[in-house]
């Protein structure tokens, strides 16, 4: 072979390259350790990761090597014994329901059109700018007295994968921007887990003003911001949206069903694939859910490959 490269090799530096990046978030999910069922790939994982394997059923001790990052030399020692271880009426621009047949559908079919206010009287979706421009100053609710900044959303406007959380808390309030707090940031691990960066997603909440104290957003709040929140998935039209919590899950698909039996199931918000799943505050809360979640976004993954992965 030439220069000696293994068979695979470059398969599995994309393997590698892969695991590394969701490794972020399944340190927190998991801890250190990777259970795997082979041993082949283990000693280049665990040498590229710097993680401790565990080899289920092998007699082989588990190979250890400290957590770091790996650019410089890695050293691995064996274990001594293996241990199994481990609606506002200016903007009436609600998608109706079943406009298209979810099954089929990986980039949907445009939903119903847009308010003249929003997308000047056209048949066509509205654009995210548009949709931004029709909010304005906002004053169609009584979270606008509080607010710092109005948080309208962040990311790509062609985004595949759309995550709309619940609404902004103190932090997002400061920078107008969403998921910047200690939640937000376990959402970029878990987005980059998927294999994205914040800037090839879009994220947005049910409301966009901060509700006091990050009480939980009021029906007439959630009703009032509701439309722009569905005019935003209408102009971005993405192939997956991923709810996060309750108020996210509930409002998209106008039910009362607690978070606990939605998550986990494919659902459809106007034929577009959607996914409940827990909210980042709820996971860090109460980490032992961090499982349950990211079950959830690798189905989300194994039906919605990335492009070019
Ligand atoms: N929680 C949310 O639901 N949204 C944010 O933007 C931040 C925290």
């Amino acid at each position: 072979m030439a220069d000696g490269a293994l068979p695979g090799a470059e398969a599995m530096a994309e393997v590698l390259a892969d695991v590394r990046r969701y490794l972020g978030w399944h340190r927190e999910v998991v801890g250190d350790e990777i259970h795997a069922s082979s041993e082949g790939a283990l000693g280049a994982i665990a040498a590229a990761m710097s993680v401790e394997v565990t080899v289920e059923g092998s007699s082989s001790p588990p190979v250890v090597v400290e957590y770091r990052e790996v650019s410089a030399e890695v050293t691995s020692r064996p274990v001594p014994a293996p241990s199994p271880s481990a609606a506002a009426v200016d903007v009436p621009v609600r998608a109706a329901a079943g406009a298209v047949p979810a099954s089929r559908v990986q980039r949907p079919a445009p939903l119903r059109a847009a308010e003249p206010a929003v997308a000047g009287g056209s048949t066509e979706p509205p654009r995210l700018d548009e949709v931004r421009r029709t909010l304005g100053d906002c004053r169609r609710c009584k979270l606008c007295s509080g607010r710092k900044n109005l948080v309208f959303g962040v990311g790509n406007p062609k985004a595949r994968l759309v995550f709309v959380g619940e609404g902004p808390g103190a932090e997002e309030d400061n920078q107008g921007i969403p998921f910047v707090g200690a939640a937000g940031q376990l959402l970029t691990k878990m987005i980059a887990a998927m294999g994205y960066s914040r800037d090839e997603v879009y994220i947005c909440n049910v409301v966009k003003c901060r509700p006091p104290g990050n009480r939980n957003p009021e029906p007439d709040e959630i009703e009032a911001c509701q439309p722009f929140l569905e005019a935003q998935l209408n102009a971005i039209r993405p192939s997956v949206i991923i709810a996060l919590g309750k108020f996210a899950a509930q409002t998209l698909l106008r039910t009362d069903t607690p978070i606990t039996r939605l998550r986990g199931q494919w659902r459809e918000y106007v034929g577009i694939p959607l996914m409940p799943t827990f909210h980042p505050a709820y996971l860090l809360r109460n980490p032992a859910e961090k499982k349950s979640a990211w079950i959830d976004l690798q189905a989300v993954m194994a039906r919605f490959p990335k492009a070019g992965s």
